[in-house]
C-alpha cells in the first residue's frame, strides 16, 4: 500500500513548515501556495475526505474548522477576510487522499471558484 503523504507528515517521516499541532490536529504551510498565506490543517487520524466522515467525528470536524479560524486570526487574515475550502472527491479537485482543510489569504479572492 502506498504510504498516504499527510499521514507520513503527521508522522514526521515527512518535513512540513508547521504553523501549529496538537493531539487531534496538525496545520503546516502548503508547499505549492496559492495566496500569500496558504496553510493547511488535517486530522492526525487518517480520514480520507469529508465523505468518509461519521456522526461520530462531528467534534473533530468542529476542532478542525475552529483551528483554522485560530490560524487565520494568528495569521492577521482576520480583518480583510479569508477563504476556506476543503476540496472532496474527483469532481471537487481533491489531490491528497487525507482530509485537509485550506485556508487561504492575503488577496482578493475571486467567485465562482474555478
Ligand atoms: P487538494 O487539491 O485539496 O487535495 O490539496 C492538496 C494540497 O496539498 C495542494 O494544495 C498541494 O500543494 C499540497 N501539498 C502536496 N504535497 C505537500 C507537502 N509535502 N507539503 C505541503 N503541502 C503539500
Ligand atoms: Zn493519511
Amino acid at each position: 500500500m502506498t504510504p498516504c503523504l499527510f499521514c507520513e507528515i503527521c508522522a514526521g517521516n515527512i518535513p512540513s513548515a508547521e504553523v501549529f499541532s496538537d493531539d487531534q490536529v496538525l496545520a503546516f504551510r502548503d508547499i505549492d501556495p496559492q495566496a500569500p498565506t496558504h496553510i493547511l490543517v488535517i486530522p492526525r487520524r487518517h480520514i480520507a475526505s469529508l465523505a468518509e466522515l461519521a456522526p461520530a467525528d462531528t467534534e473533530l470536524l468542529g476542532h478542525l474548522l475552529m483551528t483554522a479560524t485560530g490560524i487565520a486570526e494568528g495569521e492577521g487574515l482576520a480583518g480583510a477576510g479569508y477563504r476556506v475550502v476543503v476540496n472532496c472527491g474527483r469532481h471537487g479537485g481533491q489531490a491528497v487522499d487525507h482530509l485537509h482543510v485550506h485556508v487561504l489569504g492575503g488577496r482578493q479572492m475571486a467567485w465562482p471558484p474555478g
